[in-house]
């Protein structure tokens, strides 16, 4: 039987006035006290369902300066983590999936552009006709949901040394569009990595877009990635490499790790030393 500390004084004969003082324990847990949502500023003027897509971009843009501290959210099948497993909490997130401009996927005889908000299974069958090898890893990422909402632009902005896709994209030369307020500017993927975690990403600035050279006809483009399970697993290395051949031999080579060091990052030594004059067997 529950006594309450009077009672349980008198029973023991002391009296009430000398019981160390016991904050009675509550029948049900407190509830937790609500965070507070920001809302958006009210001379913001948001995009909305039926806003164009010029609107819809411009709306990011106003966003990002608005907010600098808020995450971009994308598939948020990374960002989710910080939520689930990190318990972080931001008052506002900005979603790019609505900016019709970061869906858009553009495929030409020169480059695949491919907006930073589109997913993997929008993007897989372009990427799959032009770098075969790349849309084999791609299908290992995740599973097909994480697919369905995952993408390239998360998978940069992440900017994990074990990301699957930037040395695959750096050893394909890709170049990343920024979109910031004053303008957009093109950045090589291989300058865009600073240190772990640390990016040339400026606060008010999104990547818009990843532009990926196509091969030329001397050129071939093969990626391995080694992790414990084939499927749904995080990487140990990923290696990628574009070879250019000519006459038999390698006459110009591109070669990224991740998993290596504390960014993705091309090998330049080991290109020079292994392979460049060399012929293929
Ligand atoms: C079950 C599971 C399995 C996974 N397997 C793999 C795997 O095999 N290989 C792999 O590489 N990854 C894997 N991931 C991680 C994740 O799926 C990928 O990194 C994915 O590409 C992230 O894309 P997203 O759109 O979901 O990014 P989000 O979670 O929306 O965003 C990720 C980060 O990028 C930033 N960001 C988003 N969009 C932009 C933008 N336009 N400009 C600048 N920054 C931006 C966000 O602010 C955030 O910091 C896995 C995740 C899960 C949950």
């Amino acid at each position: 039987m529950m006594r309450s500390p009077e009672t349980f004084a008198v029973a023991q004969g002391i009296a009430p006035s000398l019981m160390p003082r016991v904050r009675p324990v509550p029948s049900r847990p407190p509830t937790r006290r609500r965070r507070r949502t920001q809302h958006p500023k009210k001379s913001m003027k948001l995009a909305t369902r039926n806003s164009s897509p010029r609107e819809r971009s411009a709306g990011l843009m106003d966003a990002r300066t608005a907010y600098p501290d808020a995450p971009l959210l994308s598939g948020g099948t990374d960002l989710g983590l910080s939520f689930s497993k990190g318990r972080e909490h931001f008052p506002v997130t900005i979603f790019t999936q609505n900016v019709t401009e970061l869906r858009a996927i553009e495929d030409t005889t020169e480059a695949l552009t491919i907006g930073a908000a589109a997913t993997y299974t929008e993007a897989l069958p372009h990427i799959e006709e032009a770098y075969p090898s790349f849309a084999t890893l791609i299908h290992r990422i995740g599973s097909r949901q994480i697919r369905n909402v995952g993408t390239l632009g998360g998978n940069i902005g992440n900017a994990s040394p074990i990301g699957d896709t930037p040395p695959c994209l750096i050893a394909l030369d890709a170049k990343l569009r920024l979109q910031g307020p004053g303008g957009a500017r093109e950045i090589p993927l291989e300058d865009y990595f600073l240190d772990y975690r640390k990016t040339d990403l400026a606060a008010d600035e999104v990547i818009a877009e990843i532009d990926i050279p196509k091969l030329t006809n001397d050129q071939v483009f093969r990626t391995y990635k080694v992790s414990k399970r084939y499927d749904q697993d995080i990487s140990a290395v990923i290696g990628a490499f574009r070879l250019t051949i000519e006459d038999g031999v390698v006459a110009q080579a591109r070669i990224a790790f991740g998993g290596m060091a504390a960014t993705p990052k091309r090998a330049a030594k080991c290109e020079a030393a292994v392979l460049l004059g060399k012929a293929l067997e």
